[in-house]
């Protein structure tokens, strides 16, 4: 075998791939390959921001109950302890990398509230929180002598082989899509920071770059793949019947944006007691089954009760998408349907990455860690009576 080309490649450019090649490029040669450009992923297209315990009144306990709750007891409580614990030293890698998360008056960090979160926690820059993050990773990946970027390098295949201890990875073939060739590159180690598989779907928040490339790669490699039934629908994409899909943040319910019928009433409330701030996948559920009920394409969100300028100051490309599509917020409803958004499941990982095939990593959307889902299926722990067909209910 010839000597690894570099000790690590990585297949993604989001917020997992430039994250690892950062932290790990101090002592080794790092490649990162993406298959568009480096901005083009769904990092790029986050809007409401990443969740943290970073004030003195909220705890890691507090966060870790609120995950486990909205993961209706499915989660691997170990590593939701473990994402939880580490988030504010996270935020602070990102504050040292130059993104400018937003501060309140007095200077500190301005935290907003999502779903099934008890307490404000959401670090978020506006409304373009992952562009944000996105452009901050990229200008110091590309001023790091260690990082070399290869952008339209589309992975197609695991490099692997067997020895007394299994199977390991020893690199990846990659199609060059302005040229059409097929070549090898050999590493130490393979990172997969590949993303979702969002554009499985009819209707989904992903950029058509989420097609579950890594996912599909790890399994012909032969790596174990977990929960794929696990895909998380968020509850308000903005509905365009012909046009492309568009989130309406969750943050925006943080700040006080309600759903309501195609009549104006409130129904949240009838479905949980957190009503239109209640985890993601009982939101989703109920804006669906609402629109069954009434016979109506999509419900809506209403934030015409909020202070002028609210919106257009804290929600500016919610606003201002509104207003290419003649929706001025202040004035009318926003419609809204639920859309396809988030792969829980993925390649089996654990905290460090290692999947079941040696030296291959997974990190990011693509890796099933546990924190949306135990990897290894409790049949008796599901909180909501909505568990898998053959599955026991615990209530
Ligand atoms: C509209 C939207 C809003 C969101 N809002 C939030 C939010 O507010 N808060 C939050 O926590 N999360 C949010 N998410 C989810 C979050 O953005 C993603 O889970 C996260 O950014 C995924 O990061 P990643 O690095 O794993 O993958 P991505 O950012 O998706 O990056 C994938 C990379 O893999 C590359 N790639 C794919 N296939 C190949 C291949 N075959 N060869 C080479 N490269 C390949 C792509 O080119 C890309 O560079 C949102 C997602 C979307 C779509």
């Amino acid at each position: 075998m010839k000597v690894p080309d570099f000790d690590f490649v990585v297949l993604g450019s989001g917020i997992a791939g430039l994250t690892f090649a950062l932290q790990s490029a101090a002592h080794s040669r790092v490649l990162v390959l993406c298959k568009a450009t480096l901005s083009e992923t769904n990092t790029a297209y986050a809007q409401g921001g990443v969740a943290a315990v970073l004030d003195p009144n909220d705890t890691f306990e507090q966060h870790v109950q609120d995950t486990l709750e909205a993961g209706a007891g499915l989660c691997r409580e170990m590593a939701v302890r473990f994402m939880v614990q580490e988030a504010p030293a996270a935020i602070r890698w990102l504050q040292g990398m130059a993104v400018g998360f937003d501060k309140d008056g007095s200077g500190d960090m301005a935290l907003g509230l999502e779903g099934g979160h008890s307490h404000h926690r959401i670090v978020h820059v506006k409304d373009h929180t992952g562009r944000s993050i996105q452009q901050a990773l990229e200008e110091a990946v590309r001023r790091h002598p260690n990082i070399s970027v290869q952008e339209h390098q589309m992975g197609i295949e695991l490099l692997t082989d067997t020895s007394d201890t299994g199977t390991f990875c020893y690199g990846v073939q990659v199609l060059d899509l302005h040229t059409n060739e097929v070549r090898s590159i050999q590493a130490q180690a393979v990172v997969l920071a590949t993303g979702g598989a969002g554009q499985v779907y009819q209707y989904t928040t992903n950029p058509g770059i989420a097609t579950g490339d890594g996912l599909a790669m790890a399994a012909r490699a032969g790596a174990e793949i977990r929960n794929m039934e696990f895909f998380q629908f968020h509850p308000t994409a903005l509905y365009q019947p012909n046009g492309e899909v568009f989130l309406i943040s969750e943050a925006l319910r943080g700040a006080g944006a309600e759903l309501v019928l195609p009549d104006g009433s409130h129904f949240m409330h009838l479905y949980h007691s957190m009503a239109s701030l209640a985890p993601r996948d009982i939101v989703a559920r109920a804006v669906l089954t609402e629109m069954q009920r009434h016979n109506s394409p999509c419900l809506y969100l209403d934030v015409r009760h909020l202070p002028a300028g609210k919106v257009r100051q804290g929600f500016p490309s919610i606003y201002h998408k509104c207003a290419t599509i003649g929706i001025d917020v202040e004035k009318h409803l926003i419609p809204i349907v639920p859309a396809a958004h988030y792969q829980c499941g993925g390649v089996k990982a654990d905290l460090r990455g290692r999947t079941s095939i040696d030296r291959l990593y997974a990190i990011g959307e693509v890796a099933c860690t546990g924190v949306h889902g135990q990897t290894d299926w409790p049949a008796t722990r599901c909180w909501r009576g909505w568990c898998l067909p053959g599955v026991q209910q615990s209530m």
